[in-house]
């Protein structure tokens, strides 16, 4: 079977150069990419992920510098989980006092220790500590091999009911539901270990959400390539009734994007090509890399950017 499970999550920031700094410096992820937002090539694209920015390793930014904060509720996504080895959560907890970053308290869900904090925005993020990811390569992150993160664990929606969005995930995005705790629904995608969780929480008469910093953007869900997402778009509407955008190329995948009923915006994006399609993996998110159709406006896209350290 294709592979399945999350591709990539985006959200939305404040000011760059501190999104930058948290997701590379605190959290130890890598820059993979620096491009623009290509709705909005006035405003930068930072994706992070593993060295290699492999599929369900990604966390996207649009960060505007003087963006209105979001407000979380219904039809919306709830908290991004990152997986890190089961021993870690002590040094993680210890690094969020030190470094004054807001968090929780350790908590169990469905028997794993979860570690919930917020981003300088106030996006929910935690760790969730894995048995035997210690053994999984972290890659070059500068920090300790033993503590590093390892791609997503899960997104958790936000919604009044799971039921509709469930036949969704499990009729066409390759989820099959597994457990249920309080008013968490679990749903899986096969045995793919890295971004293949999420989770539904119902929370009826919640009041809805309303986008911005620190709000989710959307949730973008993998296809092998353009046959596996076709497949899946014609499950959408044969079985749903639910269209997709045309499929937009983003340079690094191709994407379709829907509504789904939850009121979430999911999308469908492609495993191929990759980050090293228009840089060397070594140098991934050096420079500022822009698609072919917004080459000729170089000059002026970098004079719009906000200037980084
Ligand atoms: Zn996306």
């Amino acid at each position: 079977m294709a592979s399945r499970g999350l591709h990539h999550v985006t959200a939305i920031a404040g000011p760059a150069q501190r999104n930058l700094n948290f997701y590379t410096h605190v959290l130890g992820l890598r820059l993979v990419k620096k491009t623009v937002n290509f709705d909005d090539p006035g405003t930068y694209h930072f994706y992070f992920g593993n060295e290699s920015g492999a599929p369900g390793t990604i966390l996207t930014f649009f960060p505007w510098e003087h963006v209105a904060p979001g407000r979380l509720g219904i039809g919306e996504t709830q908290e991004t989980v990152f997986r890190v080895p089961e021993g870690a959560i002590g040094w993680w907890l210890q690094r969020f006092v030190e470094k004054g970053i807001a968090h929780g308290t350790p908590e169990k869900r469905f028997g794993e220790t979860v570690l919930p904090f917020r981003d300088p925005d106030g996006l929910r993020l935690a760790l969730a500590g894995i048995a035997g990811v210690e053994n999984e390569p972290a890659g070059n992150t500068g920090l300790p091999a033993d503590v590093a993160i390892r791609g997503f664990h899960s997104v958790s929606l936000l919604l009044a009911e799971a039921a509709p969005t469930g036949a969704i995930l499990t009729d066409v995005l390759g989820y099959a539901e597994i457990a249920r705790e309080g008013s968490l629904v679990r749903y899986r995608a096969g045995d793919t270990a890295v971004g293949g969780i999420l989770d539904i929480r119902e929370a009826g008469g919640f009041l809805p959400a309303r986008m911005g910093g620190g709000s989710v953007h959307h949730v973008a869900f993998r296809a092998a390539g353009d046959a596996d997402q076709a497949a899946m778009v014609r499950r959408l509407a044969d079985n749903h009734r639910l269209a997709v955008t045309e499929q937009r190329d983003r340079n690094y995948f191709r994407s379709v994007y829907f509504r789904e009923p939850g009121g979430v915006l999911f999308e469908i994006a492609t495993d191929d090509p990759g980050f090293a399609v228009d840089e060397p993996a070594e140098s991934l998110g050096t420079a500022l890399k822009l698609p072919a159709f917004l080459e000729g406006h170089r000059s002026r896209i970098e004079k719009v950017l906000p200037a980084l350290a």
